[in-house]
């Protein structure tokens, strides 16, 4: 019996890297222009850490887990990263350095959840994270890179929701009205929603239950409810972002009824939707946390972030194929092919030559598939000291030393 890869998880075939290089190039790019700096984080951590850092309301914590025991140490498979991203922040005493600090990541994540399209078990989350900063500049200048940074990978039909969930004062009348709407037919609710009624209502809005969202719209809740009631200062904190987005020519929709499916985010939060997506339009997603990294152990920190997953990014945008090598060697003298693909490679080509030994036709064939130009270096030429160069395209033939080259 064959092994095949575990449920959930792809391998990324040579004929598609092409691509996933191209988002990391891009990234690497578009985010080292703003001074954003990349971070590398363990794969797993403690477990404690996402338990306190992405809430245990949330779906993630409770049950998408990979969680595992080695020496009674309870670890877990990281299933986002800005947990991860606030533990370095503190354990390396970023906090210490003048803010802002500015931060990038790339890499896997894992949570246990039914494999559908878009959506693996093991799947890839690029993200930028900026510490220390109260003002909304931070905020858009986040909304900004993602913009751009989808941008230059050629997607151009974007909308970017914002909504402003406050600071726990303004959240707390906001909690009370949602629960006094739901109660009547909380019973009919999922589990998760009971669950969630008394521990942060506010999450019921993000169900993705059918009949849930049948029962909101039955009870008219969206009509109910009228949405957070910002304090001054957070009201404050919105309508800058708003100037900024529009001084940035972002074009955005508020939606009162994004709430985002972690915990953690207060004042800002946002989403940045494709139309060529059908119904999981999101590919980016993200706002600020003020209270996370004192939940972590730190002083209180601003922070502001988002998350893109890749293989969602990656189905949007247009399938890159590998290039060609430059110079295929054919010969029947192994020794020279081997030196020359050898030089050719020293003088910064790409080259192959036929490690087979097979005929003069086979090798042109192979090196048709591969190649761009192929390089004959058969008795005459190593006699007289030259190389026949084919184009392999407009099947052109010239002579050609290898200086000429
Ligand atoms: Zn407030
Ligand atoms: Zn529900």
């Amino acid at each position: 019996m064959s092994i095949k890869a575990p449920k959930g998880t792809k391998d990324i075939l040579p004929s598609e890297i092409i691509n996933w290089q191209n988002i990391e190039k891009t990234a690497n790019d578009v985010f080292s222009k703003a001074n954003f700096k990349e971070i590398r984080t363990p794969v797993f951590e403690d477990t404690d850490l996402f338990e306190r850092g992405v809430g245990d309301t949330t779906d993630i914590v409770n049950k998408e887990m990979y969680t595992f025991i080695k020496s009674d140490r309870s670890l877990t498979l990281r299933p986002e990263n800005t947990a991860g991203v606030v533990r370095a922040y503190l354990e390396h005493n970023f906090h210490r350095e003048s803010p802002p600090v500015k931060l990038w990541y790339k890499g896997p994540m894992f949570r246990y959840e039914r494999p559908q399209a878009g959506r693996q078990r093991q799947f890839h989350q690029i993200g930028v994270e900026m510490f220390g900063i109260q003002d909304a500049s931070a905020d858009a200048e986040c909304i900004f890179l993602a913009t751009e940074f989808l941008k230059r990978l050629g997607l151009s039909d974007l909308v970017v929701e914002i909504n402003s969930l406050g600071c726990s004062e303004c959240r707390k009348e906001y909690k009370e009205q949602l629960k006094r709407v739901i109660a009547p037919f909380l019973g009919e609710l999922c589990e998760d929603c009971q669950n969630r009624y008394e521990k942060n209502p506010l999450r019921i809005l993000d169900c993705k239950n059918e009949n849930c969202n049948r029962l909101f719209e039955e009870h008219d809740l969206k009509n109910k409810v009228s949405g957070i009631k910002l304090c001054p200062e957070c009201s404050q904190h919105y309508s800058d972002l708003k100037k900024y987005l529009d001084v940035l020519n972002i074009k955005y929709v508020e939606n009162t009824f994004l709430v985002r499916g972690l915990d953690y985010y207060t004042k800002t939060v946002f989403e940045i939707k494709s139309n060529n997506l059908g119904s999981q339009n999101a590919v980016c997603g993200g706002g600020r946390y003020d209270g996370l990294v004192e939940t972590l152990g730190g002083a209180h920190t601003p922070a502001v972030g988002w998350a893109m997953g890749v293989e969602r990014l990656n189905s949007l945008i247009p399938q890159l194929s590998n290039d060609k090598i430059d110079y295929f060697v054919v010969s029947d003298n192994k020794i020279e092919a081997v030196k020359l693909t050898a030089k050719l490679r020293e003088k910064g080509f790409s080259a192959e030559f036929d490690y087979n030994s097979r005929k003069f036709a086979k090798q042109l064939e192979k090196a048709a598939k591969t190649s761009k130009c192929a390089i004959i270096l058969g008795e005459d030429e190593l006699k007289n000291n030259y190389l026949t160069v084919k184009n392999l395209e407009t099947s052109n033939q010239e002579k050609k030393t290898f200086e000429e080259l």
